[in-house]
């Protein structure tokens, strides 16, 4: 069953909101981390990770009720917790995220794991292209809309308030968890995304009390994933476009929602289609390898952890 979507509920929350609920979470990102590296077993991440016994416990429960793990006897009736074909296909957006915030993210409490490409033996970080023709993408290349399941409210991140209670992690995604770890900042960077760039855009558009949105573009623009623009209509209208750093977000952003909804199908339909501009087909994302521009399958990707300095 694990290897078949998850069908969900009519009218409730979608593949995005889901997806949300389970990338936005730092210590769901960390177990997987170490989980694509071979670790199975709850003491192998209570020595590998500063993560309390319920946190813990807690989040295997939830991944494993998502169908990313299954457990499975590995001796005397103890459980160990394998990943799924739908867990080993995070490997996508797991890449992305390091990438990420190894280029644009300076200080790292704990080292991001090394990502080899087996195909050229190169280390590597991933580049986004078009499945269907190949071509490296950039966020403008690349129309996303809503779908039937979209828009804000089914968007919503599942799970979240439940889970948020107990901890969050130790900072080692910060910037991350900054843009994607909660309901609001997840639905601006969205928004930005979809063109949205000024106050009163966010604030309709996305149902968005004015304090939130106040306080997001302010911490977006500290953390340099926006900057401020006059608008050139009105010298009075401030309008917020994504910067570099922010741009370079979107892959993470596309293979998450990729993943979602292979993973998780709402009967009325997808929740954001996306049409590349460049060849006009629908549009999913490949990774390619940056070094000798191969497209990456997730067996062709060795992630070790770095060597101690
Ligand atoms: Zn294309
Ligand atoms: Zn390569």
């Amino acid at each position: 069953m694990a290897d078949a979507p998850t069908p969900l509920e009519p009218g409730g929350t979608n593949a995005v909101g889901v997806t949300l609920g389970l990338v936005g979470d730092e210590w769901n990102l960390l177990i997987l981390r170490y989980a694509v590296m071979g670790v199975r077993r709850y003491g192998e991440w209570r020595e590998a990770l500063p993560i309390s016994h319920a946190v813990l416990s807690g989040r295997l429960a939830y991944l494993t009720e998502m169908a990313v793990f299954e457990k499975a006897e590995y001796s005397g009736g103890r459980l160990e917790y394998r990943l799924t074909k739908r867990g080993r296909d995070l490997w996508t957006v797991l890449l992305t995220v390091w990438a990420w915030e190894s280029t644009w993210v300076p200080q790292h409490a704990e080292s991001l794991p090394v990502m080899v490409h087996l195909g050229c033996g190169s280390e590597f970080a991933p580049v986004l292209a078009c499945h269907g023709c190949l071509d490296a993408v950039l966020p403008r290349d690349v129309a996303g809309t809503f779908g039937p399941s979209g828009g804000w409210e089914r968007s919503v991140p599942s799970g979240t308030t439940r889970r948020r209670v107990a901890s969050s992690a130790a900072g080692l995604f910060p910037q991350t968890m900054t843009l994607i770890g909660n309901r609001w900042s997840a639905a601006i960077l969205g928004g930005a995304f979809q063109g949205l760039n000024r106050f009163r855009d966010f604030e309709q558009r996305l149902g968005a009390p004015p304090a939130v949105v106040a306080d997001r573009l302010r911490v977006f623009r500290e953390l340099g994933i926006f900057e401020q623009v006059p608008s050139p209509d009105r010298a009075d209208w401030t309008t917020y476009h994504l910067t570099d750093k922010g741009r370079a977000f979107f892959p993470v952003v596309v293979t998450s929602i990729a993943w979602g909804q292979r993973w998780f199908q709402a009967p009325e339909g997808p929740a954001l289609i996306y049409r590349h501009q460049g060849c006009g087909q629908w549009f999913a994302p490949r990774l390619l390898c940056g070094k000798c521009g191969a497209a990456l399958r997730g067996q062709d990707v060795a992630v070790e952890r770095p060597e101690l300095a």
